[in-house]
């Protein structure tokens, strides 16, 4: 026997390490089930495009505003200026900001939808992500359709724009109360991770909040937390799970039932609307209630469950 095993060589890109069960999965396999990984069902990050196909009918997505591109107004530099490292996140991910939004069909209903990518500078939130959520959600209000904003955004509000990028949590926390305030409805899809500015803001602002399992979900990042407060976090703090046992969430779906949960939601609940309006806005007492109220989301969430 050979002192030293000869170490195996695989072909370059055609086979991933699962960082759930550590297995190795042969791509092809992965792209199938939407990158999930079939033995642990680990959800690994996709980018903003994949999201948008496995999200909507083909060919029905119309982007807009595509060509919006971040300003760089405090001329900042970290360890490379703003203006070069936008470039290249530009160059690396085919795209002009962090944010795709448009119209798209999902299972033939029409949607404004809005896709942070956690690619790009980490799918953190500046000006341009600020300002094409606020118009997704302007938009849905004028065209009277659902907004669904699916968010990968590990950076937060993004520094190297400073203060602007921290009023965009005003802005658009301003723009979705507008939107709930006229009757319309807004479902989030937390992904992995969706932290800081975003998770402060209009990712935790639906009236349905829906997380991929195993998902990374706070403010800041759970190292940070036990470094300030100097005590260890309990187990699974800041998972998806986590936060759907303490109520912040309202369901964790698969990755290959997003796009039909989300139809039956607007089904259940945009369909029917006007009606609901009629007895939803005011209970028996005459107080106003908000839509969807509380005990109807949880009605909601328990035809699930059942199904
Ligand atoms: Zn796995």
């Amino acid at each position: 026997m050979s002192l030293f095993r000869k170490k195996k060589v695989m072909p370059n890109g055609l086979w991933i390490s699962c960082k759930g069960c550590k297995g190795v999965i042969y791509k092809k396999i992965l792209e199938k089930k939407s990158n999930v990984c079939p033995e642990c069902d680990y959800h690994f990050r996709i980018n903003g495009k994949e999201r948008l196909n496995l999200m909507l009918d083909d060919n029905t997505f119309q982007e807009y505003w595509a060509s919006m591109s971040s300003a760089d107004p405090l001329n900042f530099t970290d360890r490379i200026p703003y203006k070069e490292r936008i470039s290249s996140e530009q160059k690396k991910c085919g795209m002009l900001s962090a944010c795709i939004a448009g119209k798209g069909g999902i299972n033939g209903k029409e949607v404004i939808i809005c896709v942070t990518d956690p690619v790009f500078v980490m799918g953190s939130m500046g000006s341009v992500v600020g300002e094409k959520v606020t118009r997704s959600v302007e938009t849905a209000m004028k065209m009277d359709l659902p907004l669904v904003i699916v968010t990968g955004s590990g950076g937060g509000a993004r520094m190297q724009e400073g203060s602007i990028s921290l009023m965009q949590m005003a802005k658009t926390s301003a723009a979705i109360a507008r939107f709930q305030e006229a009757g319309g409805l807004y479902i989030v899809i937390l992904t992995d991770p969706t932290l800081g500015g975003v998770m402060a803001s209009f990712a935790s602002q639906a009236d349905i909040i829906i997380a991929e399992p195993g998902a990374l979900i706070g403010f800041a990042g759970p190292r940070v937390i036990e470094q300030t407060i100097k005590k260890s976090l309990p187990p699974g703090f800041q998972t998806a799970e986590f936060l759907l046992e303490h109520g912040f969430v309202d369901m964790i779906v698969d990755r290959n039932d997003l796009k039909s949960t989300v139809h039956k939601l607007m089904t259940m609940l945009c369909d029917d609307r006007k009606e609901a309006d009629k007895l939803e806005h005011k209970d028996n007492k005459g107080v106003e209630t908000v839509y969807p109220s509380s005990s109807m989301k949880k009605e909601l969430v328990a035809s699930f469950d059942q199904n």
